[in-house]
């Protein structure tokens, strides 16, 4: 019998304070928290989320709450000490969880940021906090830490790599990720053109991916936030006689249909990246991935079966890359996303952790 059978949970998510669900500025987590809030939901659980005013989630209130946004972990350095701005919409979504949470069994936060982990020890309510990026600063990587070994799995990572990048990753629980692969039509055939998605910003290294596709002719639509509109500029300047096609951040139904008939998605992350949701949305489509061989996708992808894994940070490994992508067959792409990235796979996996959570606080 599974944990969702013996009892529903009320659960509060508390959404990242980056920007609004439905933006883009937070990259994977806005898919992310969706996914799992529809996984849970379909199991009997009752989710409450709380994020930045604005917000939109497809067939799901939202408690908006007003504040200024937090700046994006991924732009600082090592040594970066902790920041919030003044009218904090972090600090405020936070007050609201103090009031609300004697109705909940489980907080969840997605937000990579020092306060919810600190306050950790002041909430009655025990806090899953579902960490959706690597090893980034010091202040981080210490509370993170000390939640970890006081708080027996209440930090959950998406993969073992993203684990590694800490000091303590045996104290982080894995929880991988779930789709709704009912949104991703598969193709058998393909157009001549690649994608690259994601937001546009330097950790992404889009640069790489249209020098490919510079080199080998192909023309690369690209899809996804501009978090930073000099470097994405540059670029164009760069490469010339590149063929980009930027058609804008989409939602999900739009974004497939380009999606699926591409010969192939480029992921050329210059960081180490926690998961990596759009190598999923690729396979779910039929599309197999050409990734550098490093962090999320690195795990995710089967080499030779689903995509080619190739040296990181080298252009010629991904333009051979991408020569050899139609000796991939696009079902076996798309059944490997069925195989372990499902909704339902996902929501007994969560549900495990939760129960150990729980468990744990007796
Ligand atoms: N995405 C989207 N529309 C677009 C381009 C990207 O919805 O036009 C989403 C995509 O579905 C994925 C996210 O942007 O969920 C990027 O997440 P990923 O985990 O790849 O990287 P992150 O931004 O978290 O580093």
């Amino acid at each position: 019998m599974g944990f969702a059978e013996q009892s529903s949970l009320k659960l509060l998510f508390v959404s990242t304070p980056v920007g609004p669900l439905g933006s883009g500025v937070g990259g994977g987590v806005e898919l992310t928290l969706l996914n799992m809030l529809t996984a849970l939901a379909s199991r009997g659980h009752k989710i409450q989320v709380i994020a930045p005013q604005d917000s939109r989630l497809p067939h799901h209130p939202v408690v908006e709450v007003p504040g200024h946004p937090q700046i994006l972990a991924q732009t600082q350095s090592r040594e970066t000490p902790i920041h919030l701005p003044s009218n904090s919409v972090l600090a405020n979504m936070w007050s609201r969880v103090l009031t609300l949470q004697s109705h909940y069994d489980l907080v969840v936060n997605f937000a990579y940021d020092w306060l919810p982990l600190y306050l950790t020890p002041f909430l009655t309510t025990p806090i899953a906090h579902l960490i959706s990026m690597g090893s980034l600063t010091e202040a981080m990587d210490q509370i993170i830490g000390q939640i970890a070994q006081d708080y027996p799995y209440q930090i959950g990572v998406h993969t073992q790599a993203q684990a590694q990048t800490f000091l303590f990753a045996q104290h982080c629980y894995p929880v991988g990720n779930g789709f709704d692969l009912s949104l991703y039509q598969f193709s058998a055939t393909s157009a001549p053109y690649l994608c690259w998605l994601g937001r546009i910003a330097p950790e992404k290294a889009l640069e790489d991916a249209v020098a490919a596709a510079e080199r080998t002719g192909l023309p690369l639509k690209v899809m996804g936030h501009i978090q930073d509109q000099t470097y994405f500029d540059s670029i164009r300047t760069q490469f010339p006689q590149a063929q980009i096609d930027y058609l804008g951040f989409l939602d999900t139904a739009a974004m497939q249909q380009v999606l699926r008939q591409s010969q192939g998605l480029l992921v050329t992350p210059r960081w180490v990246e926690a998961f990596g949701n759009v190598v999923i949305e690729a396979l779910a489509c039929g599309v197999p991935v050409v990734a550098y061989n490093r962090g999320g996708p690195a795990e995710i992808i089967r080499e030779g079966e689903t995509g080619w894994l190739v040296e990181a940070d080298n252009v010629e490994a991904l333009i051979q890359g991408v020569q050899k992508l139609p000796e991939i067959d696009r079902q076996a792409c798309r059944q490997q996303a069925e195989q372990d990235y499902s909704l339902s796979a996902f929501a007994e996996r969560l549900e495990q952790w939760f129960q150990k959570i729980l468990q744990a606080q007796g």
